[in-house]
Order: C-alpha cells, then structure tokens, then sequence
C-alpha cells in the first residue's frame, strides 16, 4: 500500500523544506521503506529550464532528460533514488496539459474550471508513475497563503480525503523566530500558518518547526495546544553545521517514529544511520584543507551550482579533505587581476553556463590553469572554454570561438542541429524554442582506453546527464590534438566531443555533461574524487 506525505511551508521561504522532505525520505529508507520524492511548483513556467540561475538556483537534470526544480537534487543526493520527469509538476505544465485538452474538445462541452479540472489534474500528477512504493512524500513549493498554491493545496486536501487518513499524513514546516529583546521563541507566526492552512481544510499532523535554538517544554505545549497536533509531533528543527546531519537531528527529534506512529506502522527497531554518522565525522575532522576557485557567471547565488558544491564537497569526503570553495566572477579576469586572485587555489573549476558575458575571464582562467599546471576542471560550457583556449593560444587559431556568441571565423564550438538519442534522430534549428529543447538528459559515451579518463572512470563505456545546445565540433580534432588537447570521449556515433584530457599537463579535464548531478556523499563521482586529489597534490607542491 502506498502512502502519501504532503509537506507544505508557512511563515517565510527558503525554511529548507526540500532538505526536510530529502531527509525523512532518507530515514524512511533507512528504516526498509521504498521511497519517491515529488516536488509540486506552484510558479508559471512549464519548468524551470527558462529561469535564470541566479533567481531560482540551478536546474536538475534527470536521466530522462527532464529539467527540475534543484530539490530534486537534495532527495537524490538523500536517498540515491533517481528522479524522473514525473517526479516535478508547475502549474505551467499542469495549466498546458488542461489546455491541451480543452482544446481536443476532451473536456465535452463543460466549463473548464480550477476546480475541479485544474484540482483534477494535479492529482492525477500526484498518483501518477506509481509502482510499489511504501511511501511518496510530495513536497508542495511555495509558501501557504501564496495565491498562487492554493489549486495545490485544494488538490492535496482533496487527495487525502480520497485515500482517507490511513494514507494521507500533512506535515507543515514553520519557523520560530527568537526575539532577543523578549528572550523568547515566538510562537505567533506558526500558528498564524496553521490557521492559514485549517482555513483551505487542511490540518497538519506533523509540524517541523525551524529554529535556531532548542523549543522550550512550554513553548512546544503552546503550539500543540494552539494548533491542534500532539506535542510530540511538534518537531523541533535546528540549525545543522552540514546538510549531512540533518537525518540525524530528525530522527533524534522522533520525526520518523511520529511519521510511522501516525500511519500505525512499527517503529520498534530503530534505523541504521552509520553511513550518515561516517560522512558527518569525515567532514568535521579532515586531514587537510584545500581551495577550489569556481570560476562562473552565476556565482552570486551559490544556489545555482547547487549540485556542483555537493560533488565537490563528496570528493572532499573521498579524500578526507576539507573544500573549501572561492566563488568568483569570471568577469573580473578580464582585467589583470586575474593572477593575483587565482594564484592561491589549488584546482580551478569553470561551470556550465550559457552566454557571452564573462566568456573572456573563463578562458583567461583556462589558460592560466593550463600554463601554470594547476588542476583543471572543466564542466559543459568549461570544456567548450578550455577548447577555445586552446584552439586560440596554441593551434594558431586566433578567430577561434563559439557560434553561441558572434559568427567566428573558426567554430571550434557550433549549435548542434541534430543527434541520436537511442535509435531516434533528434533535430533542432535556429528557431526552436528555448525551453526544454536542449540535448538533455542521459546519454552514453565511449572513452579511449588507456586515457587519464579511462582511468578515472573504471571503464569505457559510460552515461551522464547532459544539458547542451552547442558541441566541440570533430572537424577540429585534429588541431586541438596537435595542441596538447585529447578528444578522449565521444558520443557511440564517434561524432560528438564529451570528453578533452590534456597528457602534458597534472590535471586538466574537460567534459560535456553534468557529472556533479549523479555525485552523493555514499557514491562521490570518481572524477571530483579525482579532481580533489589532484588539488591535494597541488597543494603540497606549493
Ligand atoms: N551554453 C553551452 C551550450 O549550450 C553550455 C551549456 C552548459 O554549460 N550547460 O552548449
């Protein structure tokens, strides 16, 4: 039987919601549950592919190809379970499907309303893509009183009264401000949240209430009294120095056992949490520490390289070594300060990004990781800059350059109009739309034997998630090789570039896809394993 857990947010944004639902999904897990996470988001677009980094944070990218809200990232991360297109709704999307079918005439002639054809839709989302999973745990974006929830909060109130209370559990995350001058946690805007919620039907079992000190016996009896919920399911969520101990916290807190307490399931054995404990000890007592310089475009938000922090973080794990990671503006290397800022790190990562602005200062920080054998690590539009780099400063290619800014003369990097995605011809132009028309998701690659990759990787033959319009055209192969720069990682069809390795250099790497959307901290990917490593050599030859 599957049941459904709804956790909705009150009070402010940004509470960690997603954490939360990452988090208990993982304990559930851990507790011999088979669990699926689903992000529900109330914004306009069809998905958050359009949104700029910087505003919403990074886009996730599951192997099917489908562009995510960055949570989907965390309940990966929490629970090793890979997400998929049917895991993340907006109303945008729930909005074109209705649409769609009024406009096929499916609706035969009736008023096509927010309840319940709106309400209807989202359901159906919700119970969609099933198998036989104990437990879904939905989290619903958004903060409750936001207009633009409330076709989701009908459309969840509605779902749990289909399935009944036996199946249907409401937790509501909240925060406890403390006020200094009154010396107090204020008890006020959770309950306030509550009521907000009771008055659109819905009354939370559960509340998981951030805070940033312990809640107080009386201050819990308060909440509960006010609220209507027990006060052992008043869950006191406190601020964690890591993500990593998060489970741990709520599990100490009863978050679990409340969860299994209300379905009527046992909670009489408790959960192994070892692996959970050994990340939280490796990352409080490193060996050493070393820096890593992300060299981005989006670096004011470090919500948009949600992912590539974790991966790097795992690799830290891996080598018992703490990362620390210097964000900075690749725009500032284009003027001269550029070898001041970059000469103290000891490995120089540039991200995916999309655009011209900042492109200068991306190549300029390849060229100097190249010419002074810092390691390198370069990422989608990171190995396209390494590539240009290279073709510029060493193949004697000076008008070398990407179609995706300007018309170079050489198109070392070009728009890719058609591949393969399994036996099916993908084809895109000038005029496609923006959204959701990249190559995206997973793809497999071969590696060259015998190659530092190879190497990193165990094997040949592999798959990553991809999220890319243009490629490193195969014409130019053979300049780039004569300049010190391996293709060493091609699509099956051998036509498009995946992978650049350099062999007179330590460390310098480029790739085409995403390889931080499959790290965690049980499995950190081998190359920011490696990549880590390498930094650690580095920094002790300094
Ligand atoms: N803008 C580049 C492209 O579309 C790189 C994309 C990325 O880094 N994700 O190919």
């Amino acid at each position: 039987m599957t049941r459904f857990i709804f956790i909705t947010g009150g009070v402010v944004s940004s509470l960690g919601k997603g954490l939360a639902t990452a988090a208990l999904g993982a304990l559930l897990q851990a507790r011999g549950y088979k669990v699926r996470l689903r992000k529900l988001d109330p914004y306009l677009n069809v998905d958050p592919g359009t949104m700029s980094p910087t505003q919403h944070g990074e886009v996730f990218v599951t192997d099917d190809g489908a562009e995510t809200d960055l949570d989907l990232g965390h309940y990966e991360r929490f629970t090793g379970v890979s997400a998929r297109q049917s895991d993340n709704v907006t109303t945008g999307r729930i909005y074109s499907e209705v649409i769609a079918k009024e406009r096929r005439g499916d609706y035969l002639g009736a008023t096509v309303q927010v309840i319940p054809h709106v309400t209807d839709a989202i359901k159906a989302f919700i119970g969609s893509d099933l198998g036989d999973e104990d437990f879904v745990l939905c989290e619903i974006g958004g903060t409750v009183g936001d207009i633009e929830s409330l076709p989701f909060l009908e459309a969840i109130r509605q779902f749990g009264n289909d399935v009944g209370p036996e199946r249907a559990l409401f937790v509501h995350a909240t925060l406890l401000p403390y006020l200094p001058t009154a010396g107090e946690l204020k008890t006020k805007p959770t309950q306030h949240s509550v009521k907000e919620l009771l008055s659109v039907g819905i009354q939370p079992a559960i509340l998981l209430c951030r805070s940033d000190r312990p809640i107080p016996e009386g201050e819990r009896r308060k909440i509960a009294l006010f609220c209507n919920i027990r006060p052992e399911r008043v869950i006191a969520a406190l601020d964690a120095d890591t993500i990593y101990q998060v489970p741990i916290n709520y599990h100490q807190e009863g978050f679990d056992d409340q969860v299994l307490a209300y379905f009527g399931l046992p909670a009489d054995r408790p959960p192994s949490l070892d692996q959970w404990h050994q990340v939280v000890h490796r990352l409080r007592s490193p060996e050493g520490e070393i820096t890593i310089g992300i060299v981005g475009k989006y670096t004011s938000l470090i919500d948009s390289y949600k992912s590539l922090q974790e991966a790097l973080i795992h690799g830290g794990i891996a080598n018992n070594e703490r990362v620390r990671l210097e964000w900075m503006d690749s725009q500032i290397f284009e003027s001269d300060t550029l070898v001041a800022s970059l000469e103290g790190v000891n490995g120089i990562l540039v991200p995916g990004g999309f655009g011209e602005r900042g492109t200068a200062g991306k190549i300029r920080a390849a060229q100097f990781a190249r010419e002074r054998k810092v390691p390198y690590f370069g990422i989608c539009f990171g190995m396209q800059m390494a590539v240009i780099e290279a073709a510029r400063n060493l193949a004697g290619l000076p008008e070398a350059g990407s179609t995706e800014f300007g018309e170079p003369r050489d198109p070392v990097v070009g728009l890719m109009t058609e591949w393969m995605r399994g036996n099916e011809r993908e084809v895109r132009g000038l005029g496609t739309d923006l959204g959701g028309t990249m190559r995206l998701g997973a793809y497999p690659c071969d590696i060259v034997p015998d190659t530092m990759l190879a190497d990193i990787y165990g094997q040949t033959h592999i798959s990553e998630r991809h999220r890319h319009r243009y490629e490193v055209n195969i014409h130019y192969r053979e300049a780039l090789e004569t300049a010190g720069l391996h293709i060493v990682g091609l699509s099956p069809d051998g036509l498009l570039p995946e992978m650049v390795e350099r062999s007179d250099h330590p460390w310098f790497i480029g790739v085409q896809f995403h390889p931080e959307l499959k790290s965690r901290p049980f499995a950190p990917h081998p190359l920011f394993t490696s990549f880590i490593r390498a930094a650690i050599d580095q920094s002790r030859l300094v």
